[in-house]
């Protein structure tokens, strides 16, 4: 018993290993209006109806929700056209991930991600005591070839956001089921599809029919982006049956509130909302890839709501300076150093004024005018 001769409890040696997430900023201190453009929230907010029923909670706080949350799980089935048997709420996606991991992987395995995929899936896999393995990529986006071959008898499971977190880059649905296909029958396939309702391209799908026609496959998505309900917590996952029945025996009895199940339902009745997202979504989009690449900085083509911006690195126009610079003026970008993209910032597209904002200031900082 060698931990008789410990002074305190010491936690396993995998989870010391892990590098905690660190969201993005959220201010800039001595700029006046700050335009938090770091993590990937609407600027349109959520819909009047959420907030309305959100408030409706607040009379019921010393009652349990409902473990189950039967009834937001009903309305992700009606609004999606699937089975509410086969759908677990999480708090947040990153919940079920989380769950999903341990459900899946322990000690002696192996959990799969690309180079630059989102850094919550290393987290999960080590945090179940497994091993994280990255495919390499091929210009910034996930190369199913590459994520095969790094498939061996440890692989238990492939986490892929798609589209990826922070490149915006996306696989075709004819690429997804080409690495569905290339994956031995017992490892499990997991789609984030965190983005998904913000991709208007005829070759993406989510992963729904994958999920419907197979064993290994779980499709995840989550009220965070689109919905505008990042602070209430509130992720999804519909799988087989099995997988569903498995992942409910170790989520925590009550893991999505009261509020965050009422808020969703509205968030899912108000089509209207989620269509004005899109279209800001699209409007701004391909606007701030134009304007950014015409200043000599690299955008790659993101399906997302946040763009991946390259910085040339000359004359003292790198990543950091350019975070320095926009954030004294109130421009909250991602650095995406974590990522392996020292280069690199993510900006999520804002509102006008925050977008205008930031060309009009990156415009300057690219002549070189710029200092912090
Ligand atoms: C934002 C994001 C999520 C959502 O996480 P939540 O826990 O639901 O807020 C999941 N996956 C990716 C790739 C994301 O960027």
């Amino acid at each position: 018993m060698s931990g008789q001769m410990l002074s305190r409890p010491v936690p396993r040696a995998d989870v010391m290993a892990i590098d905690a997430y660190v969201p993005g900023k959220s201010g800039a201190p001595g700029a006046g209006k700050v335009h938090k453009l770091s993590s990937n929230e609407t600027p349109i907010g959520p819909s009047p109806m959420a907030v309305e029923a959100f408030r409706s909670v607040a009379d019921h706080l010393a009652v349990y929700p409902d473990g189950s949350a039967s009834r937001l799980r009903e309305a992700i089935a009606r609004r999606y056209g699937l089975d509410a048997a086969q759908i677990i709420c999480g708090n947040g996606s990153d919940d079920i991930l989380s769950l999903l991991a341990h459900a899946y992987l322990q000690p002696g395995d192996e959990g799969l991600y690309t180079e630059h995929g989102f850094l919550e899936y290393p987290i999960v896999i080590r945090s179940a005591g497994a091993t994280p393995v990255a495919a390499r990529e091929t210009a910034l986006k996930a190369d199913v070839d590459a994520l095969l071959s790094k498939v061996t008898a440890k692989t238990k499971v492939v986490f892929l956001a798609n589209p990826n977190n922070p490149t915006g880059t996306y696989l075709s649905f004819a690429e997804v089921k080409r690495l569905h296909a290339g994956l031995p029958a017992h490892v499990l396939l997991v789609l984030d599809a965190a983005y998904a309702e913000y991709v208007t391209r005829n070759d993406y799908a989510s992963g729904i029919e994958l999920v419907a026609t197979s064993e290994n496959v779980v499709m995840t998505r989550t009220f965070s982006k689109i919905y505008g309900l990042a602070n209430l917590r509130i992720g999804w996952a519909y799988g087989p049956a099995h997988v569903i029945e498995a992942v409910n025996r170790i989520r925590g009895p009550f893991n999505v509130n009261g509020a965050a199940i009422e808020a969703g339902i509205a968030a899912l009745a108000d089509a209207a909302h989620t269509q004005k997202a899109v279209a800001h979504n699209d409007r701004w989009l391909p606007w701030l890839t134009e304007r950014l690449a015409a200043l000599g900085i690299e955008v790659t083509p993101s399906v997302g709501n946040f763009l991946l911006l390259r910085f040339p690195g000359d004359g003292g126009r790198d990543a950091k300076a350019a975070d320095a610079y926009l954030a004294a003026r109130g421009f909250v970008l991602r650095a995406v150093v974590a990522y392996g993209l020292p280069d690199c910032l993510r900006m999520t597209i804002g509102t006008a004024e925050a977008n205008e904002g930031v060309v009009a200031a990156l415009t300057t900082f690219m002549k070189g005018k710029g200092g912090a």
